[in-house]
């Protein structure tokens, strides 16, 4: 039978763990304290940025959006950008993506201090990433954290195992592919140009998809042989209105070992991650 890589009880286990890990903090007057950017109305990005503060709250972290008008200047953008770095009550802020047109060439990674990152865009938490030296002072990339995650909790191991990665952005991709390569995974990358990827799909053990195109991923990128384990990463709406992910979950998931579901699987562990960001950078603050 199918396993469905359910997020919940792992969302359950860890929300627990990160509360308990909160009280302590408090104990020691230290709340962990986010920061979230959000220029405009988007309302993806509202829905998005409300979770998050609703999430860190729920685990005894503080939150704050601080919302930016979608034509605010780029001088007023970057002048709350230095305020909450240099803010020492903060520990973590987040950039709420997309930025409006005007402000994101100014998007350089760099914006927030590297101790700050929790959403681990800086380049010293990208190159402690591709060389394989992560340590508690830098923050992986919340998605490709989160999938990591789902994988350990449900025992699933990459090492040796041919993962195709559809899907290149710097969010969710490439930080994967490095994570991945990094746990000896052997990876293969695809996008929009890249030829047959069902012919790389079939030879795979583990296939991500990380597009945004609903029902992209069917039978025919399998094996056939029902061994094969399916992480969706997409978010999309069907034409029902409905959340859904890239794949087409009712024709693959007899057809496959275990598939993460959307709802429930990888969208919950991105913000556990953010939560395991903040509480890393509030610990690194006070040097615990
Ligand atoms: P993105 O920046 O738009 O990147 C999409 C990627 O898919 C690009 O690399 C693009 O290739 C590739 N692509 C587009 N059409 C393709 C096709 N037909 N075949 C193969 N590759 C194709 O998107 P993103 O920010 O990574 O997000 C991807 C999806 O994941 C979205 O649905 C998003 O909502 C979701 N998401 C979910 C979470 C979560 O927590 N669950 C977090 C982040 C994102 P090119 O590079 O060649 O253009």
């Amino acid at each position: 039978m199918t396993l469905i890589l359910s997020s919940a009880p792992i969302k359950k286990k860890i929300s627990k763990e990160l509360k308990a890990e909160c009280k302590v903090l408090a104990s020691k007057g230290i709340i962990p304290y986010l920061k979230v950017i959000l220029v405009g109305s988007n309302p993806a990005s509202i829905i998005y940025t409300n979770n998050k503060k609703i999430y860190c709250e729920k685990i005894g972290a503080r939150c704050d959006i601080v919302r930016l008008d979608e034509n605010v200047d780029s001088s007023v953008f970057l002048t709350t950008v230095k305020q909450i770095n240099e803010d020492l009550a903060v520990d973590g802020c987040i950039i709420q993506l997309p930025l409006p047109k005007h402000l994101a060439h100014l998007n350089d990674g760099k914006l927030i201090n590297q101790s700050k990152d929790v959403d681990g865009f800086h380049p010293e938490n990208i190159y402690a990433l591709l060389s394989n030296q992560l340590s508690d002072k830098h923050f992986i990339s919340c998605t490709p954290k989160g999938i990591v995650t789902l994988l350990q909790e449900y025992q699933i191991s990459v090492y040796k195992k041919r993962v195709a990665i559809i899907g290149r952005s710097m969010i969710v991709g490439k930080p994967l592919a490095f994570l991945l390569t990094n746990l000896n995974a052997t990876v293969t990358l695809c996008h929009s140009q890249t030829p047959n990827i069902s012919d790389i799909t079939k030879n795979c053990d583990i296939i991500v998809s990380a597009v945004g195109v609903a029902n992209l991923i069917d039978k025919t990128f399998l094996s056939g042989e029902k061994n094969q384990i399916i992480i969706d990463v997409g978010m999309n709406t069907d034409t029902y209105g409905q959340l859904c992910g890239d794949v087409d979950f009712e024709e693959v998931q007899n057809q496959v070992l275990a598939i993460s579901p959307v709802p429930g699987g990888v969208g919950p562990m991105t913000i556990i991650s953010l939560a395991q960001n903040l509480l890393q950078a509030s610990k690194n603050r006070v040097s615990l």
